[in-house]
């Protein structure tokens, strides 16, 4: 089968490697569509690899034995290897497991974890079928499209009562507005690049800013001088964490889910005299499953709005340089063309 593979700082090609097999109770993927995350950092640095990418959805294309799918079944493929035997993985909340398995101990080979491949293997139990009428691409966007702030509008309760900031438009932070908006939360969105504003706006964020322009007093101004109720972080940079909690109002929650960032915190004065509540988030509890697929359905013409570029695997480079540009929304890969 082929993977896409990084050779070198802005090099990438298709290299033919051994087609992974199902074993236990894993089950064999033949991938239709891989959306792409955060991979064009390490494409721009060179980070040499043949594994790249952590989100899909193919159709399930053989098992080892019998399970929760079966071969033809279409569907979500979740991110991670876990354990599935921790109280964690028995909770749902199977993201946080700290026992993942060795990969090739347990699966006798070393292919099969990319998701920028046409096979991948994975745990039957981490495939979360699609209903018939969903678009595979749609379906797509319950990995990291809408999947992480999903959970933290879980996680903070947002409701039709909140504003909420959002700071980073990446697709990450754009698949914020919309889950946002589809708690009727009133969002606030922040990002330098005018183009993810202007998709913003169109999914619906109420005021979409540019963070040079902006100040707190202008954030306080459009919350009846008191601040955000809630704020989530796509951003990844210290200096949006730090809106983020100036922002809030006291006895705010905000949610962190950019993986980067080096924030300082003051204990006393950030947390403490504002009472404010922090949650780390990753991706979504496994019990929120059927809630993602539901809310996807009713999504459909934003989600056409959220996936701006699709490109074949073998044109990978493209799709790369775009995402450098910061011009697009989430962009999406074809294995087989
Ligand atoms: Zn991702
Ligand atoms: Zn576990």
């Amino acid at each position: 089968m082929k993977v896409l593979a990084i050779e070198g700082p802005r090099r990438s090609a298709l290299h033919e490697v051994t087609t992974p097999r199902p074993v236990g109770d894993w089950a064999l993927v033949r991938v239709t569509c891989a959306p792409m995350c955060t991979e064009f950092k390490g494409y721009r640095e060179g980070r040499v690899s043949e594994g790249l990418g952590h989100e899909a959805v193919g159709v399930v294309e053989a098992v080892a034995q019998e399970g929760p799918v079966q071969p033809g079944n279409r569907v979500v493929v979740m991110p991670q290897y876990p354990c599935g035997q921790c109280t964690l993985c028995l909770t749902g909340d199977y993201i946080h497991c700290e026992h993942s398995p060795d990969f090739v101990a347990k699966t006798g080979g070393d292919t099969g974890q990319a998701t920028m491949a046409q096979y991948l293997i994975k745990p039957m139990s981490l495939l979360v079928p699609i209903p018939d009428e969903m678009p595979d691409e749609h379906a797509g966007m319950a990995c990291c499209g809408l999947g992480p702030t999903f959970s933290a509008c879980d996680r903070l309760g947002l409701s039709g009562m909140d504003t909420v900031l959002i700071t980073g438009l990446g697709p990450v932070g754009l698949g914020g507005v919309i889950n946002a908006k589809h708690r009727g939360s009133r969002v606030i969105a922040i990002d330098p690049v005018a183009y993810r504003r202007e998709l913003a706006a169109s999914l619906g964020a109420d005021h979409v800013l540019e963070p040079t322009d902006v100040t707190l007093e202008h954030i306080r101004d459009l919350c009846r001088g008191r601040g955000v109720d809630k704020a989530i972080e796509c951003a990844g940079v210290a200096a949006a964490q730090r809106l983020c909690i100036d922002a809030l109002r006291r006895r705010g929650e905000m949610a962190f889910v950019a993986e980067a960032g080096d924030l300082v915190v003051k204990v006393s004065q950030d947390l403490i005299r504002k009472g404010l509540t922090v949650h780390g988030v990753w991706h979504y509890n496994m019990g929120r499953t059927p809630a993602m697929m539901e809310q996807i359905t009713e999504m459909g013409v934003q989600l056409d709005q959220l996936i701006t570029h699709r490109f074949p695997m073998s044109g990978a480079d493209e799709a790369f340089e775009l995402q450098m540009t910061g011009e697009c929304g989430k962009v999406v890969l074809d294995p087989w063309s």
